[in-house]
């Protein structure tokens, strides 16, 4: 991919703590790249590698094994702001490791002065998973949760979301019961939370699930579904 058409370094023009802002201006760069305006399918799922290396200009590094938390969680991924490189553990899924890398691009834009902001000593937080119950300080907490919220939104934008899943369900929000809920979890209850998911992974006539279109875990995409109320 060819580099991005970045003329003033990330330093200058980046928006601190406000993870809108700079979800905004990754967004605006990246589609730069793509070229104006870029194909819904060329845009995602969203290209994170060029995020990294030609719009934050840091490295992005995949290792076998970056260690433990000392809360025993393995570590999903950490940024190295002394040498500008992001590390993911590369025996992860790659829709765990695609959201780790967004988690740390998240870090690397918005909590550069974060004294403990590294992942290394923090339990990551998933949406699907449940809140941290000790372990970190409050503070620390409210990094990760936000860097969890600015992974959630780079990866999958609502309006992409919104978009994307019409297409699949053909309307813009699903009813559990409805006969396509039903293709798409055969067996089980036809509970909003068991169809989000199997409408993540849905596989429809035309075109990819949801869960591909957008380079994510099928958990993390019904996560998704949820929070934008798309199934009810
Ligand atoms: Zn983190």
């Amino acid at each position: 991919m060819s580099a991005l058409l970045v003329t003033q370094s990330p330093s200058e023009s980046r928006p601190q703590a406000c993870s809108l802002e700079v979800l905004n201006n990754l967004l605006r760069l990246l589609s730069q790249e793509l070229g104006r305006p870029p194909k819904f399918e060329e845009f995602y799922p969203i290209h994170l590698e060029s995020i990294v290396e030609s719009v934050l200009h840091w490295k992005l590094v995949r290792s076998d094994d970056l260690g433990s938390s000392p809360y025993g969680a393995q570590i999903m991924g950490r940024c190295d702001f002394e040498q500008k490189a992001i590390l993911v553990r590369s025996q992860a899924s790659g829709g765990a490791q695609r959201y780790s890398l967004a988690h740390e691009i998240g870090h690397a834009l918005m909590h550069k002065d974060a004294p403990r902001c590294v992942g290394g000593s923090l339990k990551r937080v998933r949406p699907t998973r449940s809140p941290l119950s000790s372990g970190p300080r409050p503070e620390d907490y409210a990094i990760e949760r936000e860097a969890e919220r600015f992974a959630a939104e780079l990866l999958m934008p609502a309006k992409a979301v919104r978009r994307a899943f019409q297409e699949v369900a053909g309307s813009p929000r699903l009813w559990s019961r409805s006969q396509l809920a039903e293709k798409a979890l055969p067996s089980g209850e036809l509970t909003i939370e068991n169809v989000s998911e199997a409408i993540s992974n849905y596989q429809p006539t035309r075109g990819k699930p949801l869960s591909a279109t957008f380079g994510v875990t099928g958990a993390a995409m019904a996560t998704r579904i949820r929070e934008l109320g798309l199934v009810f």
